[in-house]
């Protein structure tokens, strides 16, 4: 500022220019959203877990957190997150958070990057992470990167819809609950046949 030597004040020193914070508010929600562990806000850095909401953490936060009792309710045992096998984006350089306009992770199948801008979703019976675009192409059945069966149950979308993980999370809970009701009447059939 110019007002004690004598130099005169230039017109953007003395009207605040009333900015647009729009576009930018949207952009540091999905920076935040994706680039940051969602339990310490700190720089999201591989091994990086979701949750079956869908949220992203440092598996570290999420280890730490188990141990001191206060990891969110969902989570009370590292059986209820996935660690996510990631696709490095060729384009990102490891130094920090300099580069926020390009995503540390892709889709292997589009190349797309995940920043927000396209649904990504990770499969739970493996931990591969696709676009949301990649993966109604290739359909449900067997992961394309790993192999491992999946069916509709196992597609968490990241950073989606609360209603719509609840809704997978739900469909996967009953699924194991019914798994370990066909191994309890295989156990008691096994005790029958040695009888
Ligand atoms: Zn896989």
């Amino acid at each position: 500022m110019g007002c004690d030597g004598g130099t005169i004040p230039r017109r953007n020193e003395l009207v605040k220019v009333k900015q647009k914070p729009e576009p930018r508010d949207q952009t540091s929600h999905l920076i935040f959203q994706w680039r940051y562990c969602n339990l310490t806000q700190q720089l999201l850095q591989r091994p990086i877990v979701t949750c079956g909401l869908g949220k992203l953490y440092n598996k570290s936060a999420i280890i730490q957190a188990i141990i001191n009792r206060e990891s969110p309710p969902h989570i009370r045992t590292l059986r209820d997150v996935i660690t996510l096998n990631l696709t490095p984006n060729p384009e990102f350089r490891e130094n920090g958070t300099d580069q926020i306009d390009v995503s540390p992770y892709i889709c292997p199948v589009t190349g797309l990057e995940m920043s927000g801008k396209y649904r990504f979703v990770a499969l739970w019976s493996c931990g591969c992470v696709f676009s949301e675009r990649a993966l109604k192409e290739i359909g449900v059945g067997a992961c394309s990167r790993c192999q491992e069966a999946f069916d509709e149950a196992d597609v968490v979308v990241l950073n989606g819809l609360e209603g719509e993980v609840r809704v997978k999370m739900d469909m996967r809970k009953k699924r194991k609950k019914e798994w370990r009701k066909i191994q309890r009447i295989k156990k008691v059939r096994v005790g029958e046949n040695l009888q």
